[in-house]
């Protein structure tokens, strides 16, 4: 069951922009998601176990962001908009409902750049209407001369081993399928990425595997990467926890270690993940983040 809802806002703006992903808004068209992460950082405040049963999608917000986008356009404050920042924006459901690609339509008319971030094939029935808003779109000024590109798509994954994702994604299609769709995402003229966020600690954080991740995204054609750490707090950290109980026990002593004090590893692993990252991305001839 999938509950209709009614929101205040739609359109979030942020005081400042995103360095990473360059947003300056971010949009969400529904709440919760139905591929139900282990690791997915919203349900670590709000949602429960299963992520299905608290889906609700969000009926008034055509109408909300045709008021908020005209008001932004004409005090020239276009930025990208990060669509599914914190929920997948085509989940099974968006089949159904279309309210993303209603959405999609209203940013094209107002001419607003998108930042997609997502894991799901079904991206590809909306490409007519994100190469519009690629040739239309207005970069914010300080852009400009950096970007070439008004519609960023992002990928984002985990690990590339189908069994783990399958543990920790469970309802999301396999490394490969995402793979494969951004491969045609690029095919079509878009500039595409891979966000490895979160890479999951001592599953597929070793340096051959981050490795393999830049040059499999390569190898897909992307044409940025990212890498970033696990974040875990509130509930999430314990479904965490349960799931790897489950299926790596051994790993939790090291787990209640890297994540003794604070919601992240501790800075020195987090500075040799980049470290890596970049590292890798440089050896591979592919950019690491966007900029
Ligand atoms: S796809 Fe994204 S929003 Fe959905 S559960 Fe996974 S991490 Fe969370």
């Amino acid at each position: 069951m999938v509950k209709e809802i009614f929101v205040k806002s739609i359109l979030n703006k942020h005081k400042v922009r995103d360095s990473w992903f360059l947003d300056d808004y971010s949009l969400n068209p529904y709440e919760a998601c139905a591929f139900n992460c282990v690791f997915c950082y919203i349900r670590g405040s709000k949602y429960g176990e299963n992520m299905q049963k608290v889906l609700s999608v969000k009926v008034n917000a055509c109408q909300l962001l045709e008021r908020e986008l005209p008001r932004r356009a004409r005090k020239g404050e276009h930025g990208f908009i990060a669509i599914s920042s914190s929920t997948e924006a085509w989940q099974p459901i968006e089949e159904k409902y279309r309210l993303t690609r209603k959405l999609l339509r209203i940013i094209l008319h107002y001419r607003f750049p998108v930042h997609v971030l997502t894991k799901s094939k079904l991206i590809l029935r909306d490409l007519d209407i994100l190469k519009e808003i690629d040739k239309k779109a207005i970069l914010p000024k300080d852009l400009r001369n950096k970007l070439n590109h008004s519609v960023l798509i992002t990928f984002s994954l985990s690990t590339l081993d189908s069994k783990v994702a399958k543990i920790f994604e469970p309802g999301a299609p396999t490394p490969r399928e995402r793979l494969e769709t951004m491969q045609k995402c690029k095919e079509n003229g878009f500039f595409t990425g891979v966000a490895y966020i979160p890479v999951l600690p001592f599953i597929s954080d070793s340096d051959e595997q981050l490795e393999e991740m830049v040059k499999t995204a390569k190898d897909y054609g992307a044409d940025y990467v990212f890498v970033g750490a696990l974040t875990l707090f509130g509930i999430g950290k314990r479904f965490y926890y349960k799931v790897l109980d489950r299926y790596f026990p051994n790993l939790l002593p090291n787990y209640r270690r890297l994540f003794r004090i604070f919601n992240q590893p501790n800075k020195e692993y987090q500075r040799k993940l980049e470290r890596k990252a970049m590292e890798f991305c440089e050896k591979c001839g592919i950019k690491y983040k966007i900029l």
